[in-house]
């Protein structure tokens, strides 16, 4: 048991100067940690790891498993609040930081994001639009599960899955035997498999007092599941634009999101929107923010979980994000003289030494006066960094 009295969730803002505690050491700790600094707080951050992206840029970088639990509350008391970056903490984790430190959004919502089934059960139960699915923890669940929403489909573990980890498709009777043979126990989730025009996602936030601000409608292409490349605005056109921001809008009311959450939508070929999954903090897709809009996602989160009034989220330019992979490095070190040659190109790099492939190393957004040309010139300026090496 701590010593340490439980601090009252209170709805005074907590100023700059104070200290943030971000559980997660990556990329979107890092790019919190810049904002959070650039406007005078001090950065704590705790993940196993040593030399991270986060702690690069933090003032205190703790260095801890998430299970220790005596670590974690020592982390918790030192900063007024508590944020993460990596929803899937263990929910312990976030429950020992609640017994010092607001932990801003709650527990109660990474539990609920962390896990597929929960996830999808949740906005079915109130009502959101969700890619039909069915539970799967035996083969005779999965027999049941094809047969009623057929093939082809995808099997998705329900729990610690992202970027397509943990996933198959399932598109003939032999890819159900093969699925059948290795489900091992795990709890899946079975989905019909949607065959969208797009995909797009809303960042949206909220703040304490229940303010509400989005980023408007992201459009996204992914390649071998991860995200590729974001483009704002989306052109989507007002109607999809009106609903998937009301969806976004009561998904963070539900759940009492204080901060950033995710919504990524499949838009159907006739124009229905369907909730794939929920990231509870900012999102690869929002990273187009960070140069486009008034406020990035991260100021955005920023300012909610530490009680302030939220920023304009006015994109200023259509933009376009190009994700940069450990893949780009194959060949050497990437021209990056030949991508900042295109004045408009900014360049994110997270500062992880190791350009494993399929690892995110960094983002190029690129910004112009249609969406078509941001895209065409992020496409430009990743191809550029390919070229003129050795
Ligand atoms: P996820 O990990 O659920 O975000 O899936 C990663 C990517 O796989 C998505 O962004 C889609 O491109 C694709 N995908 C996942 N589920 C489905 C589905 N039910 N139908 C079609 N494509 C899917």
């Amino acid at each position: 048991m701590s010593t340490h009295p439980p601090r009252a969730e209170s709805g005074d803002p907590i100023l700059p100067g104070a200290a943030v505690g971000v559980l997660g050491s990556g990329q979107l700790g890092r790019m919190f940690a810049i904002a959070a600094r650039q406007m005078g707080y001090r950065v704590h951050t705790l993940s196993p790891d040593t030399d991270t992206p986060t702690g690069q840029v933090a003032d205190v970088e703790v260095t801890a498993p998430y299970e220790d639990l005596d670590a974690v509350r020592k982390f918790a008391r030192d900063v007024r609040v508590v944020t993460f970056e990596f929803e899937n903490v263990p929910a312990a984790t976030a429950a020992a930081a609640a017994e010092l430190s607001p932990v801003r959004p709650a527990g109660a919502v990474l539990h609920t994001t962390q896990n597929r089934l929960r996830e999808k059960t949740f906005l079915s139960k109130h009502g959101f639009p969700v890619t039909p699915f069915k539970p799967v923890r035996t083969a005779d669940d999965l027999d049941g599960a094809v047969r009623e929403l057929g093939l082809p489909g995808v099997l998705k573990t329900a729990a610690f899955g992202y970027d397509g980890k943990g996933q198959r498709k399932l598109a003939s009777p032999a890819d159900v035997a093969a699925a059948r043979a290795a489900l091992g126990g795990a709890e899946w989730v079975y989905e019909a498999f949607v065959d969208f025009e797009r995909e797009v996602s809303v960042v949206a936030a909220r703040g304490l007092g229940g303010g509400f601000a989005h980023w408007g409608v992201i459009a996204n292409d992914h390649r071998n599941h991860i995200l590729d490349l974001s483009i704002t605005p989306a052109g989507v056109g007002p109607r999809v634009e009106r609903e998937a921001v009301d969806v976004a809008r009561g998904i963070l009311e539900q759940l009492g999101v204080v901060g950033v959450l995710c919504v990524e939508f499949f838009l159907t070929k006739p124009g229905r929107l369907l909730v794939n999954e929920l990231a509870p903090r900012p999102h690869n897709s929002g990273h187009l923010t960070i140069d486009a809009s008034v406020t990035s996602q991260f100021e955005q989160q920023l300012r909610a979980v530490c009680g302030l009034p939220l920023g304009s989220t006015e994109i200023r330019r259509p933009a376009a994000m190009a994700q940069l992979l450990g893949d780009l490095w194959a060949g050497g070190e990437p021209d990056w003289p030949a991508a900042l040659a295109l004045p408009d190109v900014k360049l994110h790099l997270y500062g992880k030494a190791e350009p494993r492939r399929g690892r995110k190393m960094g983002h190029l957004t690129a910004l112009a006066d249609t969406a078509e040309e941001a895209t065409r010139l992020a496409l430009a300026a990743r191809a550029a960094l390919g070229r003129g090496r050795a």
